[in-house]
């Protein structure tokens, strides 16, 4: 077998090389700038290479060299508050490499080799491990950083010690083999772990919409699609905050030119409103700028799931992001083309609904080999052009997650956000979940919620008849409705993102809003029916104060205040 060839020919990020004899997904070097590469194809004596670095310039008959072995992602303490391009090199180390453009051929690895970090074993010689399993701690930070016997490496531990280590040196002599804090992981390839399960316990968010209406479950795929400026930024950057896991991995592909640099300069400048400290602390982020080329974009989504996918075998619940999925398949349209595949639907590759099963596939809620329960949850933005999600990407998406966030251009021209539309999105975790809610929540709160759909059901049909006659032609209890519908939409569904105390919901807070505005509904039935007008009951002061409230700090004081005047005001109207 040679590892040595020659370029054949050069077409964009795709190189064809002569000469070598690679396995598929081979990384490889390219040219005498040694630009990094991975064998996509092989036909014949032909390898068909996608490179991760800019080509302009490289020639036929340059050499080409085969590592021998696929892409890894490098895998131990150090990740966290790391922001890598889409083959896990830093990108400050890159930066300062070579300034503001990316150059060609630097190698920056992923994890800090000089760094030193606190090991604490958890075992002791003697004891027998299995792969998987937990051998030691270090602190990350603020997390604790478990060390996982590699999957390859089992047996008597022959020597462990505790003190200062880098990722490179010996922790611990396992079944004869030594082990270092450092583990590299193919990233095409999923981590095993012991055994997947149903998931039925919801990614809590603090938005009401999501947690109350649609909620993902931990482990579960939610997709995001919606128009230029909807708010598939801002959700997803909401969920990094604010979401009940305890990781997050942010794959940003921007859409805009400028758009990561946004996110690169806001990001680390985010706090985690959970501790105030950064919220870098707990975060990995991976950015493919504008300038980087197609082929690390397409990587870049399998080096963060594998980076999610280890700390969910560590036993945490990890939030994967990426926004947005469509400059992936983007991504993956171009190479196809450069390989001159037969194209499928408006040019996209045949294998496109695959990869994407695929990556969505890893999301799960499991029992890793450690034996503590994980999750990865994924949320996928996605940006159709126009907004239109009859395209390839937004359909084999939606065919393959059970979990739906609707953006709605129109909403976003009323100015309601967030933008999820109520009456297209949908969860298909509910029935998994209730319990859940019943449990931690409230007994009542599915049939509130079942309540609260029905109610926007019933207004989306009432409008049509408005449209025709108008408002004043509907009976009583219909306008009743309609302004309980409004009550829902204008007070609970909206949810303003930049207000310090409606950013986030709480689930209790969520609740009570809800049972408030079906008490309103209620007495108000009984009100019309003891005689009060339509009007007089719209306008009960407490009505006023609970539209107000929810920017209050006192918000949960005045809820309780609201339901003792809604008992008062209502006792006025007769109900
Ligand atoms: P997209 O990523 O879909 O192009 P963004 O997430 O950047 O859109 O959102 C565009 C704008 O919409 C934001 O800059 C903000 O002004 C507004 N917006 C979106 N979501 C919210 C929200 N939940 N609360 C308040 N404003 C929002
Ligand atoms: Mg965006």
């Amino acid at each position: 077998m040679s590892n040595e060839g020659k370029i054949y020919r050069v077409a964009g990020p795709v190189v064809t090389a002569v000469g070598i004899s690679p396995r598929m997904y081979d990384v490889v070097h390219v040219g005498n700038e040694m630009l990094m590469g991975e064998v996509i194809k092989i036909v014949g004596d032909y390898s068909i290479i996608q490179v991760y670095e800019d080509t302009s310039g490289v020639k036929p008959g340059e050499p080409v060299t085969n590592t021998g072995r696929p892409l890894v992602a490098e895998l131990g303490p150090g990740l966290l508050h790391s922001v890598y391009d889409g083959i896990q090199r830093p990108l400050a180390v890159l930066q300062e490499k070579m300034g503001d453009f990316i150059l060609r051929g630097v190698s920056a690895p992923g994890l800090d080799r000089e760094k030193k970090w606190e090991f604490k074993p958890v075992v002791s010689v003697g004891d027998v491990v299995e792969p998987g399993q937990i051998i030691g701690t270090v602190m990350e930070g603020t997390m604790e950083h478990r060390i996982l016997c590699p999957v390859d490496v089992q047996g008597k531990v022959d020597d462990i010690k505790a003190g200062n280590f880098t990722v490179e040196e010996t922790v611990a002599t396992i079944g004869g083999k030594d082990v270092i804090m450092m583990q590299r992981w193919p990233v095409r390839v999923p981590r095993p772990v012991r055994e997947k399960h149903q998931p039925n316990i919801p990614l809590v968010t603090g938005m009401r919409v999501l947690d109350s209406m649609f909620p993902l479950a931990k482990g579960g795929a939610a997709a995001i699609p919606g128009g230029f400026g909807t708010g598939k930024t801002v959700t997803q950057q909401q969920l990094a905050k604010w979401s009940d896991a305890e990781i997050v991995v942010y794959i940003g592909c921007g859409e805009r030119g400028n758009e990561m640099t946004e996110v690169l300069t806001e990001f680390p400048e985010l706090v985690d409103p959970k501790t105030g400290n950064p919220l870098m602390n707990r975060t990995v982020l991976i950015a493919n700028t504008s300038n980087m080329p197609v082929a690390a974009r397409e990587a870049s989504v399998y080096t963060g799931m594998t980076i999610a996918e280890y700390y969910r075998d560590m036993g945490y619940n990890v939030a994967l992001m990426a926004d947005s999925t469509s400059r992936w398949a983007e991504a993956m349209r171009e190479i196809s083309s450069r390989l001159e595949e037969m194209p499928g639907e408006e040019g996209y590759p045949a294998y496109l609904a695959g990869r994407l099963s695929e990556f969505y596939e890893r999301a799960c809620y499991a029992t890793s080999l450690c034996g503590k329960d994980g999750s990865i949850s994924v949320i996928g933005a996605v940006s159709p052009p126009g907004g239109d999600i009859s395209e390839p990407v937004s359909q084999n998406t939606l065919r393959i997650v059970r979990v739906f966030w609707a953006l709605d251009t129109k909403l976003r021209e009323r100015r309601h956000f967030p933008t999820i539309n109520w009456l297209t999105s949908y969860t298909l975790y509910d029935n998994q979940l209730k319990d859940w809610y019943v449990k931690n929540v409230d007994p009542s709160f599915p049939a509130l919620r079942e309540w609260a759909m029905q109610t926007l059901q019933k207004e989306s049909e009432l409008q049509e008849i408005v449209q025709l006659v108008g408002s004043d032609a509907l009976p009583d209890d219909q306008k009743i409705t309609l302004e309980v519908s409004k009550m829902i939409r204008e007070i609970f569904l909206q949810q303003n993102a930049y207000d310090p105390v409606d950013t986030y919901c709480p689930m209790s807070r969520q609740f009570m809003m809800l049972k408030l505005i079906k008490k309103f509904s209620d007495l108000a039935q009984k009100a019309l029916l003891a005689g009060a007008t339509v009007d007089k009951i719209v306008g009960i002061p407490a009505r006023q104060r609970f539209i107000r409230s929810k920017y209050e700090e006192t918000i949960d004081d005045e809820l309780t205040a609201i339901d003792a005047d809604f008992d008062e005001q209502f006792k006025q109207l007769g109900a």
